[in-house]
């Protein structure tokens, strides 16, 4: 039943503040309901002492294992620095049309919280958009824009344009 499907938010390590204020615009933008998740990630997984960074792939994979029976899709936000194959550093990472994501808070923090949990916001909408079978999006302000620095990050709003909205689900 559609009323019982829930976008599960996890945090670790990352301020209760933060998490609820996620949980808001999750719920203001795509409509569904958020539950928090209390599961939690070893602070070694997938972590590679050379690049001090942590593995993005290895740790959704090891989201993807968590499962509730209610679960429209699983976003985690974490601390770390995260890579992937071929990248300097990510943001955030989500499956394209599957039921996992996560995003990284660790380049988008700034003095000034607002911008901090917007950045946050946006990173947010933009994985769980993945996962909602979105793909990037050249539609000025579209929160799928491909972001690749926090300038590009600042520079797209936490919607979605008119096109990318028509995709997905509504609750
Ligand atoms: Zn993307
Ligand atoms: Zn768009």
């Amino acid at each position: 039943m559609p009323e019982s499907r829930f976008i599960y938010l996890a945090g670790f390590g990352v301020q209760k503040r933060l998490l609820l204020a996620v949980a808001k615009n999750i719920k203001e933008v795509f409509g569904f309901n958020v539950r928090l998740s209390h599961i939690s990630v070893h602070p070694l997984l997938g972590y590679d002492p050379v690049r001090k960074q942590h593995r993005a792939d290895i740790i959704l994979d090891y989201l993807s294992k968590v499962y509730y029976p209610d679960m429209l899709k699983l976003i985690a936000l974490l601390p770390f620095d995260l890579y992937e194959e071929g990248f300097n550093f990510i943001f955030g990472l989500g499956q394209l049309g599957g039921n996992y994501a996560l995003v990284s808070v660790y380049r988008l923090f700034d003095a000034q919280e607002r911008l901090f949990f917007e950045r946050t916001f946006k990173e947010v909408n933009h994985e769980l958009g993945h996962t909602f079978g979105l793909m990037h999006c050249k539609s000025p302000g579209c929160v799928m824009n491909y972001s690749n620095s926090l300038s590009d990050v600042d520079a797209k709003g936490r919607f979605f344009c008119g096109r990318c909205n028509k995709i997905l689900p509504k609750p």
